[in-house]
């Protein structure tokens, strides 16, 4: 598979804080790619450089050769970065179909002000991206009525709505149940297989990371200290010393 993602250098300092500190990974497409570390490694940190929400002090950032880097968010996500939150988001008092269809208008550059149209804007499409989620039974519902899982998946359903070529997604299991998590996760992987997608996320499961990741990378105070296969990953010195203190 091709070089979807490339980042190069990527530093970012807070004060005196160097929260990440010379970064560098490749992601492919059709790769789901983990990030791991503590709590405070930088995960997020990077997350917002890659989507454009931080500017990065040095370093660079090429999506398909093309630089990221000092792009407005907006306009990195009409080049294909997609993202889904930590806490999933979508519209209660509306239903899931339209929350889906509101996402293809804006994905279409329809402005805001015709939402009142989304009840039409390519129902056949939204309804063809809720059936990727497992989630057409629930077409007619309101978002606010729905389990947290499936929430997450019409969240999954939005990001998908503007096509996107690699997709961050930040702790996307959080605040899950055991099963809902690797349903979600076992779909993730099979919409990245499916549609070639890239995906980075991160993660504080380990039992998810291991199960579901093609390739992890592992931050600690913001340098990377270790990248490679889980199986690799799981008995890596400095990964050991970081997680267990060993
Ligand atoms: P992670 O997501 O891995 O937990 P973060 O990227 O959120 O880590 O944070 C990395 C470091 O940068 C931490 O030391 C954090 O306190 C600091 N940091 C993150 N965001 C900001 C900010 N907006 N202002 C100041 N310091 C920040
Ligand atoms: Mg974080």
């Amino acid at each position: 598979m091709s070089v979807l993602l490339q980042v190069q250098g990527l530093t970012k300092s807070f004060g005196g804080n160097r929260a990440v500190d010379d970064v560098g990974f490749e992601l492919k497409a059709g790769e789901l790619l983990a990030l791991i570390g503590p709590n405070g490694a930088g995960k997020s940190t990077t997350f917002n450089m890659v989507n454009g929400q931080l500017r990065a002090d040095a370093g660079s950032i090429r999506l398909e050769g093309q630089e990221l880097t000092g792009l407005a968010p907006r306009r990195i996500w009409r080049l294909g970065v997609g993202r889904t939150f930590q806490i999933a988001e979508t519209f209660g008092s509306m239903t899931v179909i339209q929350n889906v269809q509101l996402a293809l208008l804006s994905a279409d550059r329809k402005v805001f002000s015709f939402w009142r149209s989304a009840a039409d804007h390519r129902r056949d499409d939204a309804l063809a991206l809720l059936a990727q989620v497992g989630m057409v039974p629930q077409a007619d519902r309101p978002c606010s009525v729905l389990a947290y899982g499936d929430i997450k998946r019409v969240e999954l359903a939005i990001a998908l709505a503007n096509q996107p070529k690699l997709l961050l997604m930040d702790e996307p299991t959080a605040g899950m149940a055991p099963k809902e998590r690797n349903e979600l996760m076992a779909l993730t992987k099979q919409l990245v297989k499916d549609r070639g997608l890239g995906v980075l996320f991160t993660e504080h499961s380990m039992d998810v990371v291991f199960a579901y990741a093609d390739r992890l990378i592992v931050l600690a105070r913001g340098k990377l200290i270790a990248e490679g296969p889980p199986l690799l990953i799981r008995d890596h010195p400095k990964v050991q010393e970081v997680y267990f203190g060993t």
